[in-house]
């Protein structure tokens, strides 16, 4: 188990931007504060995407019963991660302490069924609160079977999600990168004129396999994308992370300790961008150029950047024109708290008001750099807070994480979804046309106006009602009629 010590130095990383100021630290977590996912989420939504390694969550039933499959990540490959397994703890086996014993024979199930790479734990409250060992066993298991086995120590009462995405990239540096080297490049896939150069993506979960839309462009490039932890990762990608000349950070909070701990182990070079929209897409391309300082790739990358630019603003030109104008409400979390701002902006519209809810001190200040010092923050995720500002502002659409749905839903306001459970990627340049295209077909949807006119029956009675009146005029006019 975690010592406090152990919590305090994970929530205090020194890369995050508010550690510099005077009042140091990460929030430390308040009592409720892992309602919206517990550390053990947070690690596993962290590495779930790593698709050929045998996932184990030790622990009841629930714990893997309530996060399995919650992130919509895709693998070109292997689907072993999509197996749900678990060493189903009940009170009896806390009761006459086995739970260590059905660990390990889980491990040696999953070993002989599905012979992985590596097989992968994550300890959750139960066996952390009754004292299970579980790199010991993890030890023992490894050296029985000679397979990989790492231990991920990430009782959910450790904190929150974010806390367990750290705990998650704490990890893999500590077990899992730099236990190989890369593959030679393969015969007769140099290019002439074009050098090679190895970089990993940090925090990229290729959701709705959006990461297919950029991976094109960097290997037009020369960039030999080494590993994207964890998006359609493999384990042996993650073990020559170390060998990369440059690191990306793709989303800011999660597992910025990892690029830090590279930085600090193997002096690689890290920084922070995004490929949502045309504008963070050019600017993360010039990045790699920048911190590889290959003066070559920098002139190819500016002929990539016009060439696409060119492209994409021309198959966005009919879709502008219908959302131009249109007015966002944004309520999501991190890194796309401004870089789907910039997205928007890149098609015109209005983005009325953004969630600061998980951004960092970074994040907000890009936002501001972005619309303005002025802009409305939103903290306050409550469906009433949120239906008050899509009034207020006169929002044509909400665009927020799943759990917003119905709350726009029953209000009867447009609604897309922008987290990780979309079914449809917006990375890149390509990305940009699924965007625009979501976006006009929500709003434009007919649903809106079905919805929004009063129900039949209402209009019936209404013309009924007319009627009536009108019989009662008739009446009175010819009284010896009746
Ligand atoms: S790890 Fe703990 S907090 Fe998280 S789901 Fe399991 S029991 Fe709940």
């Amino acid at each position: 188990m975690k010592s406090t010590k152990d919590i305090a130095e994970l929530l205090d990383e020194p890369a995050c931007e508010h550690n510099k100021k005077e009042k140091s630290g990460c929030a430390k977590p308040k009592p409720g504060s892992a309602a919206g996912g517990c550390a053990f989420d947070g690690a596993q939504i962290a590495l779930l995407p790593i698709a050929d390694v045998a996932h184990i969550v030790h622990g009841p039933i629930a714990c893997a019963g309530s996060s399995w499959d919650n992130r919509g990540t895709r693998s070109s490959g292997s689907d072993l991660y999509r197996y749900g397994m678990t060493t189903d703890l009940t009170e009896q086996d806390v009761i006459m302490g086995r739970s260590e014993k059905r660990l390990f024979h889980s491990i040696k199930q999953a070993i002989d069924s599905y012979d992985p790479p590596a097989v992968f734990i994550y300890n959750t409250c139960v066996p952390a609160l009754v004292g299970d060992d579980i790199g010991a066993i993890c030890k023992q298991a490894e050296q029985r079977w000679g397979v990989t086995v790492v231990p991920i120590d990430c009782a959910g009462f450790y904190g929150t999600k974010n806390l367990g995405n750290r705990i998650a990239g704490d990890a893999m540096v500590n077990h899992v990168i730099g236990t190989r080297d890369p593959d030679l490049l393969p015969e007769g896939s140099a290019r002439p004129g074009i050098r090679v150069h190895d970089v990993n993506l940090v925090g990229e979960y290729n959701i709705a396999g959006e990461f297919w839309h950029v991976l094109p462009l960097l290997d037009e490039l020369g960039l030999r994308v080494l590993c994207t932890l964890s998006g359609d990762a493999r384990f042996r990608e993650v073990q020559t992370m170390h060998k990369a000349e440059v690191n990306m950070m793709v989303c800011s909070k999660a597992m910025v300790n990892v690029a830090r701990k590279l930085q600090q182990k193997y002096g690689t070079p890290w920084f922070e961008g995004s490929f949502y929209g045309i504008t963070d897409t050019s600017l993360a391309l010039r990045d790699f150029a920048r911190v590889i300082g290959d003066s070559d790739l920098t002139e190819r990358t500016e002929a990539l950047i016009a060439r696409e630019e060119t492209r994409i603003r021309k198959a966005l030109e009919p879709w502008r024109e219908r959302l131009a104008g249109k007015r966002v409400l944004l309520f999501t979390g991190g890194v796309k708290s401004w870089s789907v701002i910039s997205a928007l902006q890149d098609l015109g519209m209005v983005v009325v008001a953004t969630g600061t809810k998980k951004s960092t001190e970074e994040d907000k200040a890009r936002i501001r750099e972005l619309m303005g010092e002025d802009t409305v923050m939103i903290e306050d995720g409550s469906p009433k807070a949120l239906l008050k500002i899509v009034r207020d502002y006169q929002a044509d659409i909400l665009i927020a994480g799943g759990r917003n749905m119905y709350t726009a839903l029953k209000a009867r306001v447009p609604f897309l979804d922008i987290n990780q459970e979309r079914e449809f990627g917006y990375e890149g340049y390509q990305g940009m046309l699924e965007l625009v295209r979501q976006l006009a077909l929500t709003i434009e949807s007919p649903v809106w106006p079905a919805v929004r006119a009063p129900a039949p029956w209402k209009v019936e009675c209404a013309s009924r009602t007319i009627s009536a009146s009108k019989i009662e005029k008739v009446r009175l006019a010819y009284p010896s009629a009746e």
